[in-house]
């Protein structure tokens, strides 16, 4: 089995059962839901092999230096593959700076796929991004009317890869850190959705967060867990993140030296004067068509 991202839900539900490393990633919306491919009996190396067998498609490729990218004939990634190839070289060096990665050896794969439709076909369901880490690949929508979230996927391979799978009390980190990592969603960024948020008295206390992250929304619940994921990576550093990750947020007091609601604090106080406020944020269309 692997995990896709789509449900929040679903993804929860199975890291609470400990199955984290039998799934893979799949992002519906913008954020990821997680489910397990049991309708398939592949293996992780066999979806990608089967991907590229596939005579439904006409796969070329371009590899850059930590990368290589997969696109169709005719396609709107290959009109635009060298700036993609460039897009996906950059997520790999800004991942790996995001989580304090020195060096990544492995070559990644990126597949861009035209639809959710092209995507159901290779992972059995509709999403626009499936993070495949125990093949290095990653699968992603792009066309016209949607942005292809690479950095975000880059992300959850490199995390799962590099530091493991994360202790069951910190599972809200895992769609946190990716999302904190691209770092935006349509023309706003993270900060500007969770100081929006703040604005309509709707950040949640983080204990709330900690205990039940799909119980606050979808989008609500990822965009506030990157952003809090952000200020403790520009307060303490990506090691403490990586400590909170494996450790648990049981022990995030300890690790932080801080106490939950002085962070809580000093987390609003750095919104409050980060970012320009007065910015209207559309959640509306956030809601409706998603962060591409
Ligand atoms: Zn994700």
């Amino acid at each position: 089995m692997y995990v896709t991202h789509y449900y929040i839900s679903t993804f929860y539900q199975r890291l609470g059962g400990n199955h984290l490393k039998l799934i893979k990633l799949c992002q519906h919306i913008f954020l990821t839901l997680l489910i397990a491919l049991s309708s398939t009996n592949l293996s992780a190396q066999d979806m990608v092999q089967a991907t590229l067998d596939d005579t439904t498609f006409h796969w070329f490729s371009s590899e850059g230096q930590d990368i290589r990218i997969y696109y169709q004939q005719d396609s709107f990634a290959h009109r635009h593959r060298q700036m993609l190839l460039r897009s996906a070289n950059s997520a790999v060096k800004e991942a790996s700076g995001y989580l304090g990665i020195a060096e990544f050896e492995k070559i990644l794969r990126v597949f861009y796929l035209n639809s959710r439709t092209e995507m159901e076909r290779v992972v059995g369901r509709p999403c626009t991004g499936f993070a495949n880490w125990d093949a290095d690949a990653v699968f992603v929508v792009v066309n016209p009317d949607w942005r292809s979230f690479e950095k975000h996927e880059i992300t959850h391979v490199l995390t799962m890869l590099s530091w493991g799978s994360p202790a069951p009390s910190s599972s809200w980190m895992i769609e946190g850190i990716a999302i904190a990592s691209d770092g935006w969603c349509r023309e706003y960024s993270v900060d500007q959705i969770a100081s929006h948020y703040l604005s309509q008295d709707m950040l949640p206390q983080l204990t709330d967060l900690f205990d039940d992250i799909r119980a606050l929304g979808e989008v609500r619940g990822g965009m506030i867990a990157a952003s809090l994921i952000g200020f403790i990576r520009h307060t303490y550093g990506p090691a403490a993140l990586r400590r909170i990750w494996l450790n648990g947020t049981d022990d995030l007091s300890d690790i932080l030296s801080v106490e939950l609601d002085q962070l809580e604090s000093t987390w609003h106080d750095y919104l409050r004067r980060s970012v320009t406020t007065g910015v209207p944020v559309d959640l509306d269309t956030i809601m409706e068509s998603g962060c591409g």
